[in-house]
């Protein structure tokens, strides 16, 4: 029920989608667990065995982790940094010459060379004790330079700047601008051409920059002339390597946040900026693209910092309910708080589940991982906020206070309330959740797009509609009633999944109606699917969910078989498939019983002001 922009919107919502489109990555060249399964297609063989890590990629990343872990605890005070909101140079100095800066560089560069799941087993330690220093790190090489040079670089680009890396440098990603969120449609940076393309100048104010304050090289997204295609000029988008000493960049203001108070994130400024050729990332007018594809691999630091950050609260909480005492019994007895703490425990482990299993995927290369990677973002980001929130509950008046003050009068100084402001940002940037549940709504959709879609569309002649119609009926008339055949009985799944089998079952049966809600969708919406973003939103919570219980399964019996006398993860993922079960029906009831029309023409009203009295008794505006 999405209606067009604001009326002085430059960019209409067809030009920004056709943008968005165009940067679409639309083949899929290799399986996907969650592609699959929006189609019906339920595939344990692509989710089992779990990917664990192999023994010699551990023995690099325990190493790793061991020498960093002692580092941290030797030259950083997270709540030092949270204070001053520095960290402090030689902090830096020395997460450098631990090859920090350079983990996702190959060795032959210089570079560490850590696989994706190292990587973000070291992110995640970081990010278990301080946000920011996790931000810093994950903003240089998760959107920065080092991973799209990594995937588009030419070879004379990685030679001249991989080598930096390990050296220290730090790079930045600047897409963000004042009037360009989540549609980059409207960027208004530009990049010109001198006459013979050897020469771009670089023109916009660049917003949110993380690492930009401080970054020695910046991946800068510029809009470059508009390209003819089929007689319609056509918005185009490059990135460009800039580097930070050239003429022209300021940093107009650093900006302040709720919380990841140590990150150095600003405003810069481009003013007339001249960038080589040689350094375009990847070709002229891929620079949307390039930001897509490269946050497919480097999304899943996110969420490996939101599986630190998850442990790390069940740590303090688990310390915090067995040593206070209240009402004669430690908190944790009491049923509202083990409540509490059963759920948080058992969707740490799925978090870690799905986090992992993307990550492994990403490392083997055999997999396509754009859906895994983006369900992984949404759902962790979701879930450690959360996490954090119930810890400061539990935590009660200690979890409102801060460590300073904590320390301050002789207590144990956990940041309950930092870790709440440092997590809240998590399901905002690299693709905020509404944006995530619309990247994956659309892939959901895709194959039937693709069969049928064009059939609506104006313009398409006569005899194209009825093809077009006749390869439709002949591809639904074999996939739907097949979607209503259950073949998920007892005892399928036992030899996968042991104890475990029945959540697998339940996960084939709701892959399958999953599909059949699609396509009831789809036939009672037509195209304007895309516009109710209520319904698209609960099938992806659902594909959410679904993938969730499926990793969790999966994960759990690699554990188990690793570890036969440890049992404990089959009880940790037998609790989150069954709160995750109840959670899929509520769902799929409120598919087609909701309120989505009421609340939506309410919210109509309260933005055109008529509910204005509500407001009455509020000071509103700050001066
Ligand atoms: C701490 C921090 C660090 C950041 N680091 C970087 C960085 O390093 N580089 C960089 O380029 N950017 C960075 N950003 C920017 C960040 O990526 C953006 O904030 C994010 O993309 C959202 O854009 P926006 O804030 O302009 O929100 P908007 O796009 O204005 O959206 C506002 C709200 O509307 C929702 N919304 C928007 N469009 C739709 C739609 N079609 N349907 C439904 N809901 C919609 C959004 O989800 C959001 O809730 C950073 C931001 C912060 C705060």
């Amino acid at each position: 029920m999405t209606e067009p922009g604001p009326r002085n919107s430059s960019v209409s919502r067809d030009e920004a989608m056709a943008v968005a489109e165009a940067a679409r990555e639309s083949e899929w060249e290799h399986p996907s667990f969650a592609a699959e399964l929006f189609m019906g297609r339920f595939r344990p063989d692509l989710i089992f065995p779990y990917p664990l890590q192999n023994d010699a990629d551990k023995k690099i990343g325990d190493e790793f982790l061991g020498r960093l872990e002692l580092f941290l605890r030797e030259h950083l005070d997270p709540d030092e940094v949270d204070r001053t909101h520095e960290i402090p140079v030689e902090t830096i100095k020395g997460l450098a010459e631990l090859g920090c800066f350079a983990m996702k560089i190959p060795k032959s560069y210089g570079g560490l060379g850590l696989s994706q799941v190292n990587y973000n087993r070291a992110v995640a330690l970081v990010a278990s004790y301080c946000g920011s220093t996790a931000v810093w790190l994950s903003a240089h090489q998760s959107i920065g330079v080092p991973q799209p040079l990594k995937l588009f670089g030419t070879e004379a680009q990685k030679k001249k700047y991989f080598p930096l890396f390990a050296k220290g440098f730090i790079s930045a990603f600047a897409l963000t601008e004042p009037d360009v969120g989540s549609d980059p449609a409207r960027m208004a940076t530009t990049a010109t051409p001198n006459e013979d393309k050897s020469e771009w100048t670089i023109n916009g104010d660049k917003l949110w920059c993380t690492n930009g304050p401080v970054a020695d090289l910046i991946a800068v997204m510029a809009r470059t002339p508009d390209r003819i295609v089929g007689g319609k000029a056509r918005r185009q988008i490059t990135a460009f390597i800039v580097e930070r000493d050239r003429p022209g960049i300021e940093v107009i203001h650093r900006c302040e946040f709720m919380g990841l108070n140590g990150i150095q994130n600003g405003l810069l400024r481009f003013t007339n900026v001249k960038v080589p050729a040689e350094n375009i990332l990847w070709e002229e007018g891929k620079g949307l693209k390039l930001a897509l594809v490269t946050l497919n691999t480097g999304r899943l630091t996110l969420p490996a910092a939101c599986v630190g950050m998850a442990k790390q609260c069940l740590h303090w909480v688990r310390e915090w309910s067995n040593e206070r005492v209240q009402w004669g019994a430690p908190i944790g007895r009491h049923e509202s708080i083990a409540q509490k703490i059963g759920w948080m425990a058992s969707t740490t482990f799925a978090m870690e589940a799905v986090t992992y299993y993307a990550s492994a995927l990403a490392d083997r290369g055999d997999a396509d991982i754009r859906l895994e990677a983006a369900l992984a973002k949404m759902f962790c980001s979701e879930a450690a906020w959360r996490i954090a929130d119930e810890t400061v509950q539990i935590r009660g008046g200690r979890g409102y206070e801060t460590s300073r003050s904590l320390r301050a009068r002789g207590e144990k100084a956990i940041p309950a309330e930092r870790a709440l402001r440092d997590a809240r940002i998590n399901t905002i940037i690299e693709g905020s959740s509404e944006i995530m549940r619309l990247f994956i709504a659309r892939e959901a959709v895709d194959p039937h797009m693709r069969l049928a879609g064009d059939i609506f569309k104006p313009g398409v002649s006569l005899s194209e509609k009825f093809r077009m119609a006749g390869r439709a009926a002949r591809f639904y008339t074999t996939w739907y009633p097949a979607l209503w055949v259950h073949t998920a009985w007892p005892p399928k799944y036992m030899a996968t999944a042991g104890p475990l089998a029945k959540h697998l079952r339940f996960a084939h049966r709701q892959t399958r109606k999953l599909a059949r809600t699609i396509f009831h969708a789809m036939a009672r919406f037509g195209p304007s699917l895309e516009k109710h973003q209520a319904v698209l939103n609960r099938i992806v919570d659902i594909g959410s969910e679904l993938f969730a219980i499926s990793a969790a399964v999966s994960y759990a019996r690699a554990m188990v078989e690793k570890n036969p006398k440890d049992k404990t993860p089959i009880d940790l993922a037998d609790l989150f498939c069954r709160q995750s079960r109840r959670r899929v029906r509520a769902l799929g009831c409120a598919i087609w019983c909701h309120d989505d029309a009421r609340t939506y023409r309410l919210a109509r009203n309260v933005l055109d002001g008529k509910m204005a009295w509500l407001e009455a008794g509020a000071i509103g505006e700050t001066p």
